[in-house]
């Protein structure tokens, strides 16, 4: 019988470039005796094939079923067109299509086979800092505009020597098209820097740096997204020392090492955390602390849990290769100076990292998009992500519900703004809090960074209600140049909308939103943050919340968790006992300046923060009255808490508030008898959960609804989630938690997206 010959055109979209797509599709026409060519267009991949009928049909199988590693199809398009003749078949070069767009691959870990070659004497990338391959390396990173090729990547001013030549071009080989290829001959090399000067490159310098870690100093090193600061994470004075030059009080420092069996010094680790660890993104994962662990307490003050990540990029890996006296652990924590964000550009690092490093370990392949690295937590088996930047962005998110394009810009803190384009959501890096001029251009330089990569034409603009946020008025300004659409969201619902888009829902019904958080501007003017709202994409009520209580003078307030234990105390009519531990925290005269503040109400803002809450609570049982970084007291409160203990202490709930003033006094009376910090701690954080299920089963019997969602920063608080979805689940809710994005306002711009495509505009205008 003969063989029927046909031709077809395939369209293919998805993340199909930089991630060896082509070589793939070649190598399997050429198996199955396909003639014709494959090429990348700015909308993803198309080809057309030439061959026996059923060859092409496997093909089209094998297409989708054995798809290389890092390769995703969102959409595949065939069609039977006349033949073109072709007898070969052939990669030919890019063909941009204006207007279209494709996701761009975030950066990839180093692979398997890279690891095998950078430590094999005998391969010529042997100690290659820089290898990688089509299945790994910088993407995102180096790239400045698609079609991802070459010349388009920050790797352009490096000529391919002909060993690479042959590789790059070489459709078998396992670097074909891998457009960041370099080897010790043509590519990129590292230089260490000290007092501006370079005093050693390539290998001498890899070997210099180590030999400086080794001595305990502390050094500024070019990563993929950005600097890190790094030293030995055992030597407590060195560690301190870096805190201290940093101006970072508590904040626990990132963590690095070598492999699995050192890993395993530091920290319990399941198999989901493993999995994740060295999964393509390869984020920062935290993981309970091991009590054994010689990591220096200066790492990561009053904690129970480390935060470490495996080596991503080759140098990582030589930076980290074990020999006898050599740090183990190291800490990689990024190049900036307090709240700055990471610095990423040489002249830049240089100057604002020299009062911080000892020396640099600097290289020439430039960084395009500063990005941070993520920072996960596995629970229930399951991603939880605290930040989500490098491995991850700008991977989009897919939506739920078809919105016209939207540009969400985010809120103040942990800034991550977010663009929509047809059933796509692209979040963008971590750009950081929006507290200071650096932070804020490199917010307005990668909105257009994205819009451009993507092609993103905004219909709609959509920002926190807040007006003084920086992202707000970035909003407002960008509405009244380009007469765009502003919608204007309060912050708890676009938590609860976020929560929802995370878990791709696309029901007009409403659920149950538990959106809790530190501080959001609500409806009222008041700062909302305990919120128990019924809500949709399109609305929301506030049917609970925590009652009100009295910020007085704001920041200060935020800062010092004793004058919130005050605040409430007041607001709850309860005296200010002598022996009680904030009041000890304060002296008199700022206790005096604070009761007249309250009493006249004064520089007071009230406020339904949950965040405060736990910041009074951690105060009032005397476990910490200053917080240096944001949510300190309620993350040591988690520490301290005894896992066994089950008792919960009663709240009242009076029409739509909940009234603390019953738990504090239960929480004196416990105090004074004698209980111990962790079981307070604990009774603490039961009250929560308990209140958290009355409101949710008034809730039911008056809206039946019996879907939660829980959003806001105060659900990185694991003792919280874990006790609160539990009980929610027995009493036959249905509870949705963040797995894509993270809970705190690091995912906030998802909410807000999908709130304002779904708004009608005509109530808006
Ligand atoms: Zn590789
Ligand atoms: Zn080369
Ligand atoms: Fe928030």
């Amino acid at each position: 019988m003969n063989p029927i010959s046909e031709t077809v055109r395939v369209e293919v979209t998805g993340i199909v470039q930089g991630v060896g797509f082509r070589p793939f599709v070649y190598n399997l026409a050429i198996q199955l005796s396909l003639t014709g060519w494959v090429r990348n267009t700015s909308a993803g991949v198309e080809m057309e094939l030439n061959g026996d009928r059923q060859n092409i049909s496997q093909f089209l199988e094998r297409l989708t079923n054995q798809l290389p590693p890092l390769a995703r199809i969102d959409t595949i398009h065939t069609e039977t067109i006349p033949s073109n003749g072709s007898v070969t078949f052939e990669i030919l070069s890019s063909q941009p299509q204006p207007g279209q767009f494709l996701p761009i691959s975030p950066d990839v870990a180093i692979c398997l086979d890279c690891q095998q070659e950078l430590f094999d004497p005998q391969n010529r990338r042997f100690h290659y800092p820089f290898i990688n391959c089509t299945n790994c390396g910088p993407r995102y990173t180096i790239i400045r505009d698609i079609p991802y090729d070459r010349p388009n990547t920050t790797m352009a001013g490096f000529d391919l020597c002909p060993d690479c030549l042959s590789e790059y071009q070489d459709p078998r080989d396992r670097r074909f098209h891998a457009q960041p290829v370099a080897c010790p001959v043509c590519g990129p090399y590292l230089t260490f820097v000290v007092n501006g000067e370079p005093i050693a490159t390539h290998e001498e310098a890899l070997q210099t740096a180590r030999q400086w870690l080794r001595q305990g100093k502390i050094l500024a090193i070019k990563g993929l997204g950005g600097y890190h600061l790094a030293c030995d994470a055992t030597n407590p004075p060195v560690v301190a020392e870096l805190r201290r030059r940093k101006k970072r009080s508590d904040k626990p420092f990132a963590l690095m090492c070598f492999d699995q069996q050192r890993l395993k010094k530091h920290a319990v680790c399941s198999r989901e955390e493993w999995k994740l660890l060295t999964s393509p993104a390869c984020p920062i994962v935290l993981m309970s602390r091991d009590k054994k662990s010689p990591v220096a307490r200066e790492a990561a003050p009053n904690q129970n849990t480390l935060g470490i990540m495996l080596p991503y990029t080759p140098l990582h890996l030589l930076l980290l290769e074990p020999e006898p006296d050599y740090p183990e652990i190291l800490v990689m924590t990024s190049g900036n100076l307090s709240d700055e964000p990471i610095a990423y550009r040489d002249e830049d690092a240089l100057e604002r990292l020299s009062p911080l490093a000892d020396g640099f370990l600097i290289h020439n392949r430039p960084i395009h998009m500063r990005v941070d690295d993520s920072v996960v937590r596995i629970f229930q088996s399951k991603p939880f992500p605290i930040r989500r930047s490098r491995g991850y962005a700008p991977d989009p998110i897919p939506l739920p519900v078809h919105i016209p394009s939207v540009l969400a810009v985010g809120a103040e803190l942990k800034n991550v703004f977010c663009l929509t384009r047809d059933r796509y959501a692209f979040l963008s890096h971590h750009i950081g809090d929006m507290e200071n001029y650096e932070t804020f251009s490199s917010f307005e330089e990668g909105i257009s960074h994205l819009k451009h990569l993507f092609r993103i034409h905004p219909e709609r603009i959509a920002c926190d209600l807040h007006p003084d946020y920086l992202a707000t008025k970035y909003a407002i300004q960008q509405s009244r140049e380009t007469n765009l659409p502003l919608i204007k969201i309060q912050h708890h619902h676009a938590h609860l909308a976020s929560c929802l888009a995370d878990n791709h829902w696309n029901s007009k019904e409403p659920v149950i939103g538990l959106s809790l958080d530190g501080t959001g501007m609500g409806t009222d003017g008041a700062i909302w943050g305990g919120e128990i709202l019924l809500g949709s994409y399109r609305n929301f009520q506030r049917l609970f919340h925590l009652k009100y209580a009295p910020l007085a003078g704001g920041d200060i307030s935020i800062r010092k968790p004793a004058r919130m234990a005050l605040a409430h105390l007041w607001a709850s009519g309860l005296d200010w006992e002598p022996d009680l531990p904030p009041v000890q925290a304060l002296c008199y005269e700022e206790r005096l300046a604070l009761r007249s503040s309250l009493e006249h109400q004064l520089n007071t803002i009230p406020t339904s923060s949950m965040g405060r809450l736990f910041d009074a609570a951690a105060a009032l049982i005397g476990l910490r009255f200053e917080s240096n970084y944001e949510g300190q007291a309620a993350i040591e409160l988690e520490a301290v808490a005894d896992l066994e203990e089950n008792k919960s202490y009663a709240i009242e709930i009076n029409h739509q508030e909940i009234d603390p003033a019953m738990l504090w006094n239960a929480i004196i009376r416990d105090w004074r008898e004698g209980v111990a910090v962790p079981i307070l701690a604990a009774r603490f954080h039961n009250s929560i959960a308990h209140f958290l299920l009355e409101c949710c089963n008034t809730i039911y019997r008056d809206h039946s609804i019996k879907t939660v969602a829980l959003s806001g920063g105060v659900w990185q608080n694991q003792y919280l989630l874990e006790k609160t979805k539990s009980q929610l689940e027995q009493n036959g809710f249905r509870v949705l938690i963040h797995h894509q994005v993270p809970a705190n306002d690091g995912g906030i711009a998802l909410g807000q997206a999908v709130i304002a495509g779904s708004v009608e505009l005509s109530v808006q205008l």
